[in-house]
C-alpha cells in the first residue's frame, strides 16, 4: 500500500489539570522517531477505569499534559525512518489493521522479566509486557489513543482478524485481555466454579462471556441495577447475584448443596476474580470462595484492601492480583472471541465526545465505551 498524504496536525484530547475535563487541542502529527515505532490512525479509543484514575491524578499519574487512552485500534500510516512503502517494521506494513494494548511499549528486552517472560501464556524470551524499564505503556505514561494518530510500537500489538471491527477490538485491549489472561493464568478446567465480582462491567460483562464459553461454572456478582441488567442480558447461562439481595454466605451455602457438598468448608468458588474497587466486594468475594480457593484482585483502590489472615491462614486462600496479559494471550483471545462470538458490549461516542462520555462513566454507564474516530456529531 502506498502512502497515504498525511496531515500536519491532528486533533487530540488532553488532561492539562488532573480533575478537570479533557481539553481538545491542534497538535503537530507525532514524529516516529525509534526504529520499533509505527504511526496508525486511530479509528477506534476504548475508555477504561484506569483512565479516569490516572485523570483524578490518584495512582501512577502522568506528568501533564498527558493524553491518555489505552486500548485502541488503528491502521498504519508511518513506517519508520529508513523504510520505504512495501517495507514492514516487525511484520508490519502499511494499510496493515492493527489492535494497541498499551502494555509493552518500548520494552528493553534485557531484564529478567524480558528474558523470561511471566505466564500466563509467556510471549518468547526477549519481550514481555511486564518489563520494568517500558513503565506503564501507552495512555498510562506515554501518549495514547485519544487522538487522531498515534506513535506505537509494532512489538506491541496484534493484526485485527477480519471478523472484528476497530470498535469490537478496542474494550479488548485491556478489558477484554486482562479478563482473559487472569482466567488464563489459573488453569481450570469445564466445571470449575469461578465468580466474577463486578459481573456486569467493563471487565465483568467480558470476563462472564470468556468463562461461561470456556465451560466453567461461572457465577456473577453485582449490586448496580444496570449493571445487573446487562449481564442478564448476556444470556451467558452464569447464575447472576444481586449482592443487595442475597448474603456470600446463602449464595454459598446454596451453591453447595447443588453440587452435594455437606461441609461448609467444600462450598463455594474455586476461584473469585475481584474487579470492582470496593471491601465490601472483596469481603463477598473472599466468603464465596471454598478453603483452599483462590482469590485474584484485578482492582487497585488507592487505599487497598483488608486482608483477613484468618481466611489466608485457617481458610487457605490464595490471594494474588494480575495486570493485563501477553502478546500471545491477545492472539489466543481473538481466536477465541471469533470462534465463540464473544463480543464487548458497547455505547460509541464520536471522537468530540470524550468528556459527554467520561460523564457517562461516572454516572454507571454500563459494558465499554468507545470513542469512535469516523463517527459524525
Ligand atoms: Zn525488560
Ligand atoms: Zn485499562
Amino acid at each position: 500500500m502506498a502512502k497515504t498524504q498525511l496531515p500536519a496536525t491532528m486533533k487530540a484530547w488532553v488532561l492539562e489539570e488532573f480533575n478537570t475535563p479533557y481539553q481538545l487541542r491542534d497538535l503537530p502529527l507525532p514524529a516516529i522517531e525509534d526504529l520499533n515505532d509505527l504511526l496508525i490512525r486511530v479509528e477506534a479509543c476504548s475508555y477504561c477505569h484506569t483512565d479516569a484514575v490516572i485523570a483524578a491524578g490518584t495512582v501512577t499519574p502522568p506528568t501533564l499534559p498527558h493524553i491518555g487512552g489505552h486500548e485502541f485500534a488503528g491502521t498504519v500510516v508511518g513506517l519508520p525512518p529508513g523504510k520505504e512503502n512495501d517495507d514492514d517494521c516487525h511484520g508490519y506494513r502499511l494499510g496493515d489493521r492493527v489492535a494497541v494494548s498499551g502494555r509493552g511499549y518500548h520494552v528493553c528486552g534485557r531484564c529478567r522479566e524480558c528474558q523470561d517472560p511471566s505466564p500466563p501464556l509467556p510471549d518468547p524470551p526477549g519481550f514481555s509486557v511486564f518489563c520494568p524499564l517500558s513503565g506503564a505503556g501507552l495512555g498510562c505514561h506515554n501518549p495514547g489513543g485519544f487522538r487522531e494518530y498515534a506513535i506505537v510500537d509494532a512489538r506491541q500489538l496484534a493484526l485485527i482478524p477480519d471478523e472484528l471491527t476497530a470498535t469490537e477490538v478496542a474494550p479488548l485491549m485491556c478489558a477484554g485481555l486482562t479478563m482473559f489472561a487472569a482466567i488464563a493464568k489459573c488453569e481450570l478446567s469445564p466445571g470449575h466454579r469461578v465468580g466474577i465480582m463486578g459481573c456486569g462491567g467493563g471487565l465483568g460483562h467480558l470476563g462472564l462471556q470468556f468463562a461461561s464459553r470456556m465451560g466453567l461454572k461461572t457465577t456473577g456478582v453485582d449490586v448496580a441495577p444496570r449493571a445487573l441488567q446487562l449481564a442478564r442480558e448476556l444470556e451467558t447461562g452464569a447464575t447472576i447475584i444481586d449482592a443487595s439481595k442475597e448474603t456470600a454466605k446463602e449464595v454459598k451455602q446454596r451453591m453447595g448443596e447443588e453440587d452435594g457438598w455437606k461441609l461448609p468448608s467444600e462450598m463455594g468458588l474455586d476461584v473469585v476474580f475481584i474487579l470492582p474497587d470496593t471491601q465490601k466486594a472483596f469481603e463477598y468475594g473472599v466468603e464465596l470462595v471454598r478453603d483452599g480457593g483462590r482469590v485474584v484482585v484485578v482492582s487497585f483502590p488507592s487505599d487497598g484492601f483488608h486482608v483477613s489472615a484468618i481466611d489466608l491462614v485457617f481458610r487457605r486462600i490464595k490471594l494474588e492480583g494480575t495486570l493485563i496479559g501477553s502478546n500471545r494471550a491477545m492472539r489466543d483471545m481473538f481466536d477465541f472471541c471469533k470462534k465463540h462470538g464473544v463480543r464487548a458490549r458497547k455505547s460509541e461516542y464520536p471522537f468530540g465526545k470524550l468528556n459527554e462520555l467520561v460523564q457517562d462513566y461516572h454516572a454507571g454507564a454500563p459494558g465499554k465505551l468507545v470513542l469512535k474516530m469516523d463517527m459524525h456529531e
